[in-house]
């Protein structure tokens, strides 16, 4: 169905056709004529599905010249950005009807901008629910003569704790009003709200998440324990995205992640909650006019942010909930453009998570290697030969060559000198590339290793496969992560790869091995030999000593593979 078979006035469609809007989403086709009706609605989407138009389109056409001065139309939304952007839209739909003025009000900026702003006749108001209820207290925003209030992202507004202000807002605009919900997910909580503040709601929903799903290439990269970081670099380096979006899990890996990845070169900046307004803001502005290439944000910084042209989306960490990987894909392969999606995983139980992503979004998320440095040194040598066919050159380098000319250095060699001197710029900091590769059984791929000590040993009738076995389960890591085990009669030592001994100590502890609370701790790197107090073997019980008596005394299990059914065997 397209905008003009609406019963619009000329003047919205005009600025409708102006955007380039033809043909409606699904959702407009579905809610738009409900919405002029008047009717209350419930609208379930995801992201980059046009929901800013299915509501934007309807609240500018109610507005008539009779209500200059009143708000008529309250638009609450989960974020700043997200207010400032449904702001900025509605904007551009209401471009050739005069009397409709939009302001938007937000948390993090000055308040007496925002009261001027309303003082000068808004009708419509988009605005977080913060800074609404403080304007409601404050009487500078009057909900009186509200006609509509929208909920955009309604889960969203509940995950971040705004539930008590939209009720208190809800519970102070007219009975008599139209009350829209949209909302990407329907969980109790939200269909607990409609049922007390809707009328009679009418449910739309668009059937699937496969339109953003479709255009989107999807892959997955296996990734040692604790070198995602590495790995997000080679791979960034490897495609040189001019516009690319990672999310992480917290705010403290955005942090972390920005500061890794602008220490190493990349133009990168973080969003998230945690910071200012201006910041926010400034950086929004930079990601949107490219000058910052890569974007780092969490789920909810990010939420709803349409920014066209984003070339892939790393997920450095896998989304908690499967829809926000959707969400987050979403970002890349907009408005029929294709797109990639790249996901880091480290690990069996990220391995899992991956698999049931790919079995709720019914598509193939492709594993592929990670670029080693010869990948990137011939992707780089294509960009080159790219970037110096199309580039022109100064006066002053010719001198240059003259210059060199008269020395002895032909204009080819010092060409091979440049780019020579570019390569190594370009590639210095990559990271180690062998780093990233686990631990393999046998040589070892000279990662540095350590050791860690846990309390129990052959006294606890603990076999090496049992110890191996409980790591595996606590850290998702493999069996070729770790190296040499040594069992002794009262504790055991085994070898780990240095980078992943704080995670590991973090996952390991607590554990249980066959049935005993255990301790891991890092090994002090005393030799058992030096330890003249070990128990001579022949004062084992009989059963014992026939048990481990022509053992050696420590063996390396480091290519088994956790089995549970060949375990619990084992131990019977
Ligand atoms: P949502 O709120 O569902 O995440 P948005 O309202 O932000 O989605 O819309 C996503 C993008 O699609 C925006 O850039 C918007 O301008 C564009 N868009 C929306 N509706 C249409 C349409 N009917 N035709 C073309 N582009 C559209
Ligand atoms: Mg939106």
């Amino acid at each position: 169905m397209r905008f003009n078979e609406l019963d619009l006035s000329n003047e919205l469609l005009r600025a409708v056709d102006e955007l380039g809007f033809e043909e409606m989403t699904e959702i407009q086709a579905k809610s738009i004529p409900l919405l002029l009706e008047g009717r209350d609605v419930i609208g379930r989407s995801n992201t980059g599905t046009g929901k800013t138009a299915a509501f934007g389109i309807p609240a500018v056409e109610s507005i008539t010249d009779l209500d200059r001065g009143t708000v008529r139309v309250l638009v609450l939304c989960p974020t700043r950005e997200l207010a400032l952007q449904a702001n900025e839209e509605m904007r551009k739909f209401a471009k050739y009807k005069h009397g409709v003025k939009t302001s938007a009000v937000y948390g993090g900026a000055s308040m007496e901008k925002q009261i001027h702003e309303l003082k000068r006749g808004a009708n419509i108001v988009v605005g977080t629910p913060g800074r609404v209820m403080d304007h409601i207290r404050r009487k500078t925003l009057k909900l009186g003569e509200l006609r509509t209030i929208i909920l955009d992202e309604a889960d969203e507004m509940l995950n971040m704790g705004f539930r008590e202000d939209i009720e208190e807002i809800l519970t102070n605009v007219p009975e008599d009003r139209q009350t829209v919900l949209f909302s990407a997910t329907m969980p109790p909580e939200i269909l607990a709200l409609t049922e007390k503040y809707q009328r009679e709601p009418v449910q739309v929903a668009i059937k699937s998440t496969q339109r953003t799903v479709e255009s989107v290439e999807q892959f997955y990269f296996e990734v040692a324990m604790g070198r995602k970081t590495d790995a997000l670099k080679l791979l960034l380096a490897a495609y040189s995205p001019a516009s690319a979006m990672v999310f992480c899990n917290t705010k403290v890996m955005v942090d972390q992640l920005t500061e890794e990845l602008v220490k190493a070169g990349f133009r990168a900046a973080g969003l998230h909650g945690d910071m200012k307004q201006i910041q926010r803001t400034q950086v929004m502005n930079s990601f949107k006019n490219k000058t910052t290439a890569i974007l780092i944000a969490t789920d909810v910084a990010a939420r709803g942010i349409d920014v066209s042209g984003v070339d892939a989306v790393f997920n450095y960490d896998l989304p908690q909930d499967n829809e926000y990987y959707i969400h987050r894909i979403g970002r890349t392969g907009r408005a029929g453009k294709s797109g990639t999606a790249y996901t880091l995983i480290s690990g069996r139980r990220q391995l899992f998570d991956l698999k049931a992503v790919e079995k709720f979004i019914h598509a193939e998320i492709r594993e592929m290697p990670l670029p080693d440095k010869a990948d990137i040194l011939s992707l780089k040598k294509e960009t080159m030969i790219r970037d110096i066919s199309s580039a022109d050159a100064d006066h002053i380098a010719y001198d240059i060559l003259d210059r060199l000319a008269s020395v002895g250095v032909s204009a080819k060699e010092a060409a091979a000198r440049l780019l020579t001197a570019r390569l190594r710029a370009e590639t210095a900091s990559l990271p180690e590339l062998d780093s990233a590769r686990p631990l393999k059984k046998g040589k070892r791929s000279g990662a540095k290793t350590v050791k860690v000590d846990i309390n129990i040993g052959r006294s606890h009738r603990i076999a090496p496969n049992f110890i191996l076995g409980a790591l595996v389960d606590a850290t998702g890591m493999s069996g070729k992560d770790f190296g040499k085990i040594d069992i002794f009669d009262e504790h055991t030592t085994v070898e780990i790869p240095e980078a992943e001994k704080e995670y590991i100590l973090e996952s390991a502890n607590p554990m249980k091995i066959n049935g005993h609370k255990v301790e891991v701790k890092l090994w002090n790197g005393v030799s058992y030999k030096d330890k003249p107090q070990r128990r001579p073997e022949r004062n084992l019980p009989d059963r014992r000593r026939r048990a481990y008596g022509d053992r050696k005394k420590s063996e390396v299990f480091s290519d088994y593979i956790p089995d549970r059914k060949k375990r619990s065997k084992k131990r019977h």
